[in-house]
């Protein structure tokens, strides 16, 4: 089978890219093994919330300069990032995901723990906070969805009441989740957001969150609504009556997995072939270039085009592997960011840097992979496999994987015509 590009990975980054190319006429595959890590999204696209030292990042743009020289938004550049971002909410929109927020400027949002941190974007659901002083509400109820324990209501009143509401927890719950609440792990985000996703479940589950109000002017619900219908967050929102927040729960992700199906469902339109539980096998280079792919399902038929892009993940959708020894990439063995000192690799304090979150394959100027310290004229790195930044320490996975996307669809165009 021949296209002009197969990319291998179907997460953010490759549908982004797959999206760019088929709008610009280009034929593309996408080969994707599994689930990627929109179905564990919070909601919320980081671009870059910290600096190194720490601080909370205003106009992510104007901290791009002091970035280390390799990072994916030095190579792209500021100018050429400015005009990606501006265009990140249209090509979304264009998907049937509501992006909100100022691309320009960071937001803040409500955790799972009802703190407040920094990030860029949200989904339609959710609110971009303007200050770091958001406020859900004075007298703020948060709703438990009794045998759901994916959500912890108490986590997110504990942390609301420390920033001065005042909370109150009440259990709301239907008859038609009785069924799923009879084996715990039937009880999951998804399976609730399927049921209420037929309106008639959301609006008794929403009348009978707003029965159980008693003069609160907030409400804060999990985000387990509009799995298929994005409308559904904003329906129950007007049933209730007063102010309503959703926030981010334990993975499965419901607005993550809505995204992932609208993106692939946009690219199928485009005239994109999405190939879903495939995986791409290790594949040559020579001559440096690849010339085609071989997957498990497809056996002999192989996979030919003018160009390749690695958007794989991380270690997370194994885009990359590590032994005791050392850290590889799977594909094409192509040459890897990583301490070659064991001990440098993580640090037995979870919640300190983690350098191997940085590790991921080297690349030049325009993305092109890098194997034995040659560029590989025909094969582009793109999100979460790149390495030479730390989207966890900086808060830029979503980011960096969208611009980067952007950025070597751009580069194929140019290249391949
Ligand atoms: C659990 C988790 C939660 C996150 N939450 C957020 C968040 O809330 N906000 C944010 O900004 N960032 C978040 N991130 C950062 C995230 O990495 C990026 O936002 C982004 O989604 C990464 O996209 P990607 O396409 O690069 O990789 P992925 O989403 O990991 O997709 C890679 C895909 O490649 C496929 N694949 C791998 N190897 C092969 C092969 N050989 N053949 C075929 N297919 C293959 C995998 O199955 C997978 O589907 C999160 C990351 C993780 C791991």
């Amino acid at each position: 089978m021949k296209f002009d590009v197969v990319i291998i990975g179907g997460g953010l980054a490759g549908l982004t890219c797959g999206i760019s190319l088929q709008r610009k006429g280009r034929r593309c595959a996408i080969v994707s093994a599994g689930q990627s890590a929109l179905h564990f999204s919070s909601g919320y696209f980081d671009f870059l919330d910290r600096t190194a030292d720490g601080k909370a990042v205003e106009n992510p743009l104007d901290a791009v300069s002091a970035l280390p020289e390799g990072h994916p938004y030095r190579k792209i550049g500021v100018e050429d990032l400015e005009r990606y971002m501006g265009e990140v909410k249209p090509l979304f929109a264009g998907c049937g995901i509501e992006l909100k927020g100022d691309w320009s400027r960071n937001c803040y949002r409500i955790t799972p723990v009802g703190g407040v941190c920094p990030s860029w974007l949200c989904l339609g659901e959710f609110t971009p906070f303007t200050t770091a002083q958001a406020e859900v509400g004075r007298n703020v109820m948060v709703v438990n969805i009794p045998g759901y324990m994916d959500f912890n209501a108490r986590f997110v009143a504990a942390g609301l009441e420390k920033r001065g509401a005042a909370c109150r927890i009440v259990d709301v719950t239907v008859d038609e989740l009785s069924g799923l609440r009879a084996n715990p792990s039937e009880m999951r985000s998804s399976n609730i957001a399927r049921l209420m996703d037929s309106g008639h479940v959301a609006v008794r589950f929403a009348e009978a969150v707003r029965m159980k109000l008693s003069g609160e002017d907030a409400v804060v619900l999990p985000a387990v609504f509009g799995l298929k219908d994005s409308s559904v967050p904003q329906k129950v929102a007007e049933i209730i009556g007063v102010r309503t927040e959703y926030v981010a729960t334990m993975t499965p992700s419901v607005p993550g997995i809505r995204t992932q199906m609208r993106l692939r469902a946009a690219f199928e339109r485009l005239g994109g072939t999405y190939i879903l539980g495939d995986t791409v096998m290790p594949s040559e280079i020579r001559d440096g270039r690849v010339v085609c792919l071989s997957t498990v399902n497809f056996g002999n038929e192989k996979l030919y085009a003018d160009a390749f892009v690695l958007a794989a993940g991380s270690f997370f959708s194994n885009g990359l592997a590590a032994s005791r020894e050392c850290v590889t990439e799977p594909v094409f063995g192509l040459d890897v960011h990583a301490a070659d000192d064991r001990s440098k690799w993580g640090d037995m304090d979870f919640f300190k840097r983690q350098e191997y979150i940085g590790f991921g394959v080297k690349s030049d100027a325009d993305f092109h992979a890098v194997k034995d310290g040659v560029s590989v004229s025909n094969l582009y790195v793109a999100g979460s496999v790149a390495g030479g930044y730390n989207p966890i320490a900086e808060g830029s996975g979503a980011g960096t994987a969208i611009m980067s996307a952007m950025s070597v669809a751009e580069h194929i165009i140019s290249k391949i015509g």
